[in-house]
């Protein structure tokens, strides 16, 4: 962003000079006018006509009014030469609709051809070179006419690349895109400028038509070429992220590929995702805002609401180009300098999957390609969102328990078999330790209040497992009534405190059955207690993998043989065997 206090400069240098300076050359030229005055108006429709078709390099308008304003130099010299450009280029502005924001870049870009063209035409003039017809009649004048383009492209150049650093605070690269395609058309156009000052010098304003109309033609296909090139550099760029989104990633990571690419690819300020939740709301579930002012916004909305509602219910794509299109679908939701807008429903098996909205705060920011791109991207985004959620599915169905949704006994074999591994390919020394419960004659439990009863009962100790262990270890459940925890860089002491502090969780507060209960009566309480064993690595063992089962001997012979309702570290109950 440009600050005001830099827009409000560039205007006043504007007013400081500009006028003076389009006088200046005015008083100093010493070309006749009168007589001429149709021919010049002719020049500057058809130099108005050529910047009517613009390429857009990056950022950068390129245009080819450089032949006409070339011939109009030669022949009438500087000053009706500024007038051409200037001319030109309030049409170009125009027509690339800079906006009120982007206004200031006028007076900045009338400012910079003026120094382009002074200068170059101070070089020119310095190696000798002169207007009207005596601008080509001898040999020695092919050296300024040859010098003129390229002192033109040189000083551009600077001048951007000095704008950019000063103005938008950008480094630019001295040799890139725009420097390749301004030297590309520059050697297209000079030659087509230079014929143009020789036909006008020998048959007058019939070589305006001779060679502008031609000319104009040229523009258009170039413009179409360099379109139809770039359409196909959106679309391999397009099905790469296609590809990338398809590997093998999480939900979160699918989504933030894609916001990263979207948002590099195409020109907006805010990427809204939608979620359909069938029958009911479309929810957000990812947003972007490229200012990064706005936070996420927690948004749910029913069909015909805001944009992205009316999208869904409509089941149609929306392209607007300014907020007056879609006023009536302003709201809440949509962001304040949102102006553009790209919206598109998503469909899998012929149901609408979810909703993609982009904003820009510029007015016809998107194109009609650009919403064809988004399309595709938004497929390949539901595709692979789909597959990673059925992966994540499908992963957690192998790896937790249904009933409390600990982890199983598969997932804890194999997690204790690789870090048994890791820690002795490493020889890692420090100590893990291991907590195994088994709930104290749980089988009564069940015979007098019922297996359901015991199922709720496993699923809050489960809770409270979690609770007591946090973020210290992992809990599992390892059999009907048993669970372990993992706890990794902790010492016996440290989990026999854990160890005692969960077997009082249990045994200190009753547990709850909410089965066979009837409208009006309290849920049952139930009193448990549970035995508890305690071992680590490696004080107890050579490799962690063994720690299980001696964690198991520990409560099975420290605690349930010793009367239920206890604690035992392994290394205690060694003794009391010995
Ligand atoms: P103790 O461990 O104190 O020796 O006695 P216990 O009654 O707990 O011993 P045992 O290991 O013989 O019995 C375990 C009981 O746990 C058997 C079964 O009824 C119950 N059980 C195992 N899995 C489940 C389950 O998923 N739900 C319910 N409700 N009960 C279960
Ligand atoms: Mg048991
Ligand atoms: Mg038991």
């Amino acid at each position: 962003m440009v600050s005001s206090s830099k827009k409000l400069s560039i205007i006043i240098i504007w007013f400081m000079t500009w006028p003076i300076g389009m006088y200046t050359l005015y008083t100093n030229s010493s070309f006749t006018y009168s007589g001429y005055e149709l021919d010049i108006i002719s020049f500057i429709v058809l130099a108005s006509i050529i910047a009517l078709f613009p390429l857009l390099i990056g950022d950068h308008p390129v245009f080819f009014t450089h032949g006409i304003s070339f011939a109009v130099f030669l022949y009438f010299g500087l000053f009706v030469e500024v007038l051409v450009t200037q001319i030109a280029l309030i049409i170009l502005m125009i027509k690339v609709r800079v906006g009120l924001a982007g206004l200031y870049r006028v007076p900045l870009n009338q400012l910079l051809f003026f120094v382009v063209s002074v200068c170059s035409a101070l070089i020119y003039y310095i190696l000798g070179g002169d207007h009207g017809r005596e601008a080509l009649n001898s040999f020695s004048d092919i050296i300024p006419i040859l010098a003129y383009p390229i002192v033109q492209i040189i000083i551009n150049q600077l001048l951007i690349s000095s704008v950019s650093r000063h103005v938008h605070g950008k480094e630019t690269k001295w040799f890139d895109q725009g420097v390749i395609w301004e030297l590309l058309t520059t050697m297209l156009v000079a030659p087509v400028g230079l014929m143009l000052y020789i036909l006008y010098a020998q048959i007058g304003a019939a070589a305006i038509y001779v060679i502008g109309l031609p000319f104009i033609f040229i523009s258009i296909m170039l413009l179409l070429y360099h379109n139809s090139k770039r359409v196909n550099e959106y679309l391999q760029k397009t099905g790469d992220i296609g590809h990338e989104l398809t590997g093998n990633y999480s939900v979160k990571e699918i989504l933030d590929i894609f916001i990263d690419r979207v948002s590099s690819m195409l020109p907006l300020d805010y990427i809204y995702v939608f979620d359909v939740v069938p029958g009911r709301c479309i929810k957000l579930i990812r947003f972007y805002d490229r200012s990064g002012r706005m936070n996420f916004p927690n948004i749910e909305l029913g069909p015909g609401e805001s944009i992205s509602g009316d999208t869904w219910a409509m089941e149609k794509g929306r392209h607007y180009h300014a907020k007056k299109d879609w006023k009536h679908l302003q709201s809440e939701y949509t962001p304040e300098g949102g102006e553009s807008v790209l919206s598109i429903p998503i469909s899998r098996n012929s149901e609408i999957v979810s909703i993609i909205t982009l904003y820009s705060n510029k007015k016809r920011a998107f194109m009609k390609y650009q919403y064809m791109i988004l399309t595709i991207l938004g497929s390949y985004l539901t595709v692979a969102i789909e597959n990673a959620r059925h992966h994540e599915k499908a992963k957690s169905e192998n790896e937790r328990c249904p009933l409390t949704g600990l982890y199983n006994y598969r997932f804890f074999e194999k997690y204790v078999a690789e870090m048994s591994n890791q820690f002795a390919e490493a020889q890692i020394k420090e100590p893990a330790s291991m907590i195994l419960l088994d709930i104290d004659h749980f089988k009564s439990v069940n015979d007098t209040y019922g297996h359901e009863s015991g199922n709720e009962i496993l699923c809050q100790l489960g809770e409270r497992l979690i609770n007591a262990v946090s973020s210290q270890g992992i809990v599992a459940r390892y059999g009907g009534e048993e669970f372990v925890i993992l706890l990794p860089q902790c010492s016996t002491e440290r989990a026999l405190r854990l160890a005692e502090k969960i077997r009082q969780a249990i045994s200190g507060e009753s547990f709850l059955s909410y089965a066979h209960m009837l409208s009006g009566q309290t849920p049952k309480k139930i009193h448990i207690t549970a035995s508890i064993g305690v071992a680590t690595y490696p004080d107890h063992c050579e490799e962690l993998i063994e720690i299980t089962r001696l964690a198991d001997r520990a409560m099975y012979v420290g605690a349930k043989q010793s009367g239920r309702n206890r604690v035992a570290g392994y290394e205690n109950m060694r003794q009391t065997v010995e």
